[in-house]
């Protein structure tokens, strides 16, 4: 499997971000002047939308204070001078009840890569799950994790068993992308709980619920081809259970919770190790001298991070967090790795240059490749002039940043970083809003009932 490295030296400081997830931030525990060790808590917040912040080193906090973050704006951070001898919060398997696990989840600060806290996932309010998935269909996190493919299946599917239980469903599945012979491989013929695991491909009508009955198992691995897009779960949820999910809902609408591997591994850490959510992978590539996939603690600079992947060769043009088209161009390299971080991507100069923008020819390219009938040109041009409100009333929000009308675009616009920015500004606005309005009117009604 694709090997993952260690990241050798240590940083001399990492800035924590005590927002890493959509929700509200949380607030720091821990003021200037304090010394902290690696694992310990140091921001929370009581309401339900946001998942707690650990520290991912050891030593003394310098500076509680806004700081760079990997989307583009500045968040609220506490910024930690390593100490010479690290000192480690005593980590120890878990013995938790289901009716604790999703408050446990949060607890251990556990989130999405696409930003939404787990247990707000695994237990939304007033719905109810019957079906979680594990979507391995992106599977930059998987190699290198596990010492064999053998110790991956079983933990991903000891995982699933941990996620269905904090859910209460009754059902699960690993998805796996039928191109990905690894993976395949490493759950094919696993010996399970006493029987034979077989990946079974989604064709056509067969989706999960027929590999339910036909291996009377309730949990199954399954394949499919890759969807790509950072937030194409409604199209997720149809291919592998059939359920449509309507237009301005959300999986958990139809009962169907959508996990990633990262978050999968890292409740399955949290309850075997008693180690909360401290550490990541980073595919790392582009115009670095030793391209590679990571492990680093949370809070590392990118800096940092580039500088262990040998530095950069020549002068770098563009950063470019999660993916060189759907991610976030960044204005510096001092902005920390966080929960939500799953590539660094490195542009030179002249690849900048290159592929400088041009206006707009109203080709409307943009337009037919959108997944979801949006008008990208027109929504980006409104973002560029600060006319949130009408992106707003062009359902910007629903956008699942799939980044196809930025790569068809001839004229190089940054269409989803405008997207991006417009969501991201509106979104602010929202939290900013939420104390004064009442919440019913500022969240749209769902009229899913979940039927397949
Ligand atoms: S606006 Fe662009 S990024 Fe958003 S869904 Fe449409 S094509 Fe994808
Ligand atoms: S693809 Fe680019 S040039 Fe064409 S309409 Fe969209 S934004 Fe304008």
């Amino acid at each position: 499997m694709t090997k993952v490295n260690i990241m050798k030296k240590m940083p001399e400081k990492v800035i924590i971000p005590l927002k890493q997830h959509d929700g509200t931030a949380c607030d720091p525990l821990v003021k200037k002047g304090d010394m902290v060790c690696e694992g310990q808590k140091i921001g929370e917040c009581g309401v339900y939308n946001s998942a707690s912040v650990h520290s991912s080193v050891s030593g003394e906090v310098i500076s509680i204070e806004e700081a760079p973050h990997p989307n583009g704006n500045k968040v609220n951070s506490v910024i930690i001078q390593l100490s010479e001898e690290p000192e480690c919060v005593d980590f120890n398997p878990k013995d938790v009840q289901d009716s604790e696990l999703a408050d446990f989840i949060k607890d251990a600060g556990i989130v999405e890569h696409y930003g939404f806290p787990t247990h707000m996932v695994l237990k939304p309010e007033g719905k109810k799950i019957d079906v979680v998935l594990v979507n391995a269909t992106s599977s930059e996190w998987i190699g290198g994790h596990y010492d064999t493919p053998s110790q991956y299946s079983s933990q991903m599917l000891d995982a699933l068993k941990l996620l269905m239980r904090a859910s209460g469903a009754s059902k699960g599945a690993i998805v796996l992308r039928n191109d990905d012979l690894e993976s395949i491989n490493a759950f094919d013929g696993l010996n399970y709980d006493g029987k034979p695991i077989t990946v079974a491909p989604l064709v056509g009508k067969r989706k999960i619920n027929y590999y339910f009955k036909d291996m009377s198992s309730d949990i199954v691995v399954v394949s499919q081809e890759h969807i790509y897009g950072k937030k194409i779960l409604d199209l997720f949820t149809y291919n592998v259970t059939g359920r449509k999910v309507s237009f301005g809902c959300v999986p958990t609408d139809v009962g169907v919770a959508i996990c990633s591997v990262k978050s999968a591994k890292a409740l399955y850490d949290a309850v075997n190790a008693g180690k909360p959510y401290i550490e990541t992978v980073v595919s790392v590539s582009g115009k670095v001298n030793n391209p590679q996939k990571i492990l680093v603690k949370i809070g590392t600079t990118f800096k940092d991070v580039i500088e262990e992947c040998g530095g950069y060769i020549g002068e770098p043009g563009k950063l470019i967090a999660n993916g060189s088209i759907t991610g976030v161009a960044q204005y510096t390299d001092e902005v920390p790795v966080s929960k939500t971080t799953t590539s660094i991507y490195v542009q030179s100069a002249d690849e900048v240059v290159r592929g400088e923008s041009v206006d707009c020819t109203h080709c409307a390219r943009c337009v037919d490749v959108c997944p979801v009938n949006l008008i990208p040109s027109r929504i980006a041009a409104m973002s560029d002039q600060g006319r949130f409100d009408e992106c707003r009333q062009m359902h910007i929000m629903n956008c699942v940043e799939c980044g196809r009308c930025a790569a068809v675009c001839p004229s190089k616009i940054h269409v989803l970083q405008l997207i991006k920015y417009a969501k991201n500004s509106i979104e602010k606005a929202y939290e900013d809003l939420a104390p004064k309005e009442s919440p019913a009117n500022l969240k749209l009604g769902c009229g899913c009932s979940g039927g397949e």
